[in-house]
């Protein structure tokens, strides 16, 4: 059989059944050169243009590779030069191009190879031509490429690389190509072989899973120490860090960050056990003072004479007892901050007193006869209502507006419900670091409970259920009993202490409900559950 002999008409033909276009026994596919460059033009911008090149190439050599091994199996050529040749009519017949051999060299026992030609019309120069109206730097037609050397290594029954030399692309009437066995090719093999060789790519994938790899570690890493930055939101590395994650939180301490810097008086307020002196310092710590000292002193922990003596100082023989000069807190504070708990405590007399201070910036020593300039800050805090306590005339009213230049609210923990949880897993992991927790069902039991002693007694509620739990996660049960039942306790109290009736407990707990959303009907409607009509028709009930 030589290769002149081959007949389209046999070696094309429609299979029977589906009506497929067929190559001898083997089914083919019909593509056209718009396809081709669709193909090439997403390879291109998901890998590149080196890759997909190779890509390209590598489809074109097995399909060559295959098209070479069927055609021996249907006909018996007289030598591999019409085997070869044969390549060049089916590389027509399949409208790849239309090519010409010349110089062709064969030793299948040598495994030498070595042949020369042209494509002409090549289906890819073409259609990449159309696509961008411009002719190409260097050759593309990859897939023909990879269907000579495909076809020819079947053939020499050894590798065979076939290399563009000039492209109609490139503005060439046609492109020409060289083929060689790797021997032949010499010291150029390895940058002919580059279109064929996947292996830099699948190399490279490896060394980009590798650092992938890493980066995973890395990124895990930081995701771990981030979450437990997370869970401590630690404002400053001092022993009183501010723990938050709410807003309202982040909100005043934004505040408090502002007014640190200045050196006017500020007043927290909020219900006992909030963390006031925690603000307080925080404040002292985000000063220019924070070097120096910072003082306090709780209004309410000592009898009226004492707390003056302490606040002001004395002076020797002042009263019974006063056997020496004594300096006052608020001298020996300094150029720092001095902190006045429990402000709303101060008895009248004092009040005046401290007013001196605030207005004045001195004091005067119990028994004394001189005021001293003072330079200390003050940062006060009070749980009780200042502002009510000037009304009902049992606070000076030009101390109120003394004290609350800037006023800043620390709210309770119940309203922050976003800080119990990192609160508590921050006092579980001061008590022991390697504590594995607290049970979901615990969290939620927590979150449910209104703190009526907040931190302070979220704190000491930790400390229990520690106890309690040991080196186990901390369960329901091992919260104090005020936590477990309290929030049951209150609406039994509140709504049930008389057993009612079912209908009368209805009531009952509708204008609770009612009371909680203000008097909102849809608000109160979604909490319970029910329709604003039906809300209605039970409220004219
Ligand atoms: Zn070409």
């Amino acid at each position: 059989m030589r290769a002149d002999d081959l007949k389209y008409s046999e070696l094309l033909s429609i299979d029977k059944k589906y009506g497929f276009p067929m190559l001898g026994p083997n089914r083919m596919m019909l593509m056209g050169a718009e396809q081709i460059i669709n193909i090439g033009r997403d390879l291109v911008k998901i890998i590149g243009h080196e890759r997909m090149a190779t890509i390209l190439t590598r489809i074109g050599f097995s399909k060559g590779f295959g098209i070479a091994m069927a055609i021996s199996e249907l006909y018996d050529f007289e030598s591999p030069e019409e085997w070869l040749k044969a390549g060049t009519r089916i590389l027509a017949m399949s409208g790849s191009a239309s090519g010409t051999l010349d110089e062709v060299v064969i030793d299948r026992e040598k495994k030498i190879f070595r042949n020369k030609g042209k494509w002409r019309e090549s289906i890819e120069a073409t259609a990449w031509l159309q696509d961008e109206n411009n002719t190409r730097e260097s050759p593309v037609c990859f897939i023909l490429t990879g269907l000579a050397s495909g076809y020819a290594s079947a053939v020499l029954g050894s590798e065979v690389l076939v290399k563009e030399v000039t492209c109609m692309a490139q503005g060439h009437k046609h492109c020409t190509f060289e083929g060689r066995s790797a021997s032949e090719w010499g010291l150029t093999v390895e940058e002919v072989r580059e279109y064929f060789d996947l292996q830099p790519f699948e190399e490279e994938m490896e060394t980009l899973k590798e650092r992938l790899n890493e980066s995973k570690k890395t990124l895990n890493k930081r995701e771990i120490e981030l979450e437990q930055l997370k869970n401590l939101s630690i404002y400053s590395s001092s022993d009183s860090e501010i723990i938050f994650r709410s807003n309202s939180m982040a909100q005043t301490l934004m505040l408090a960050e502002k007014v640190a810097p200045t050196n006017s008086t500020v007043l927290i307020q909020g219900e006992s056990g909030t963390g006031k002196e925690v603000m307080a310092r925080f404040i002292h710590r985000h000063s220019d003072r924070k070097d120096k000292l910072f003082l306090g002193i709780s209004c309410a922990a000592l009898p009226p004479d004492l707390l003056e003596s302490e606040l002001f100082g004395h002076v020797k023989g002042a009263f019974t007892g006063a056997d020496s000069n004594k300096t006052g807190l608020l001298q020996e504070a300094k150029d720092g901050t001095f902190f006045l708990d429990e402000v709303g405590e101060l008895p009248l007399a004092l009040q005046a007193k401290l007013l001196r201070v605030l207005q004045e910036k001195e004091i005067r020593p119990v028994g004394g006869n001189k005021n001293i300039k003072i330079e200390t800050r003050i940062v006060a805090a009070t749980n009780r209502d200042l502002k009510k306590m000037v009304q009902e005339g049992t606070y000076r009213e030009d101390l109120y507006y003394r004290l609350a230049v800037f006023p800043l609210k620390v709210l309770p923990l119940r309203e922050r419900k976003q800080d119990i949880l990192i609160l508590a897993r921050f006092f579980l992991s001061r008590l022991n670091p390697r504590h594995p927790g607290l049970a979901p069902a615990t969290i939620r039991q927590m979150e449910n409970y209104r703190w009526p002693g907040n931190v302070r007694e979220l704190e000491n509620c930790i400390e229990y259920s520690h106890i309690l739990a040991g080196n186990q996660h901390i369960m329901p049960d091992h919260l104090p009993p005020e936590v477990l039942s309290g929030n049951e306790a209150d609406l039994i109290t509140t709504v049930a202490s008389d057993f009612p009736t079912y209908k009368e407990l209805e009531k009952r707990y509708t204008n609770h409900i009612l009371e909680y959303t203000k008097d909102n009907k849809s608000e109160a409607a979604k909490i319970l559950g029910t329709s604003v009509t039906t809300l209605w028709r039970r409220l004219k009930d």
